[in-house]
């Protein structure tokens, strides 16, 4: 089996995490033995967001997202970032704060909760006041962790580690825009992303009484 990152693969993830006896945890209580924390940190769609969480719900897994309020790619106060806030909800996923240091203000959208986002080394791990940050201990340990950052697992795809229930317990970060849009590199992705979001902002300018006679 090739470990692509295609939904049909993550799937595959999510089904090898099953299948060796993981349940998925959110971050309100420290990892215990046998939990998988599925996070997403949601740094470039909300329309992949929404396309993974749809995913899950179906597979009967439960995830965090962590969403910005101070993205330069999307709005979450928009009508698409509220439809994905209710509908995380719905589906019982969780809700953190992707902030962007040093500010961390958590509202009623959020759970106590903070993932921040492209951190510095010496801020990365300190406590946050008021939530839990993700990558603290006793949620954050380098040995239960594993990235899917910029199209590379540096450890190899884990699912047949997970199959396995080779992890005593595991964080897993995953991007949710690697997943949805296809190409075999960052950049072929990230190429079919921007084509996406281009027909979606001429429906944005339609939407916008924009002439485009
Ligand atoms: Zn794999
Ligand atoms: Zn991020």
């Amino acid at each position: 089996m090739t470990c692509s990152f295609e939904l049909d693969h993550y799937e595959v993830l999510l089904d090898a995490a099953a299948a060796g006896g993981y349940r998925f945890a959110l971050f309100d209580e420290p990892p215990e033995r046998g939990d998988v924390l599925l996070r997403h940190d949601v740094d470039l769609s909300l329309d992949a967001a929404l396309q993974m969480a749809e995913l899950e719900a179906r597979a009967g897994v439960r995830a965090t997202y962590f969403l910005m309020t101070q993205s330069v790619f999307y709005n979450l106060a928009s009508p698409e970032g509220l439809r994905l806030l209710n509908r995380l909800r719905e589906l019982g996923h969780g809700v953190g704060l992707h902030a962007v240091w040093p500010g961390a203000e958590l509202d009623e959208r959020f759970d106590p909760i903070v993932a921040w986002h492209n951190p510095d080394p010496d801020y990365m791990s300190e406590p946050v006041n008021g939530a839990v940050n993700v990558m603290q201990a006793p949620y954050f340990d380098p040995d239960h962790y594993r990235s899917d950052s910029n199209h590379h697992w540096r450890y190899g795809c884990p699912h047949p580690a997970l199959a396995r229930g080779e992890f005593e317990w595991l964080q897993l970060l995953v991007h949710p825009e690697i997943w949805v849009y296809p190409g075999s590199t960052m950049r072929e992705t990230m190429t079919a992303m921007l084509d996406a979001e281009r027909e979606r902002r001429y429906d944005l300018l339609a939407d916008d009484r924009i002439d485009l006679s």
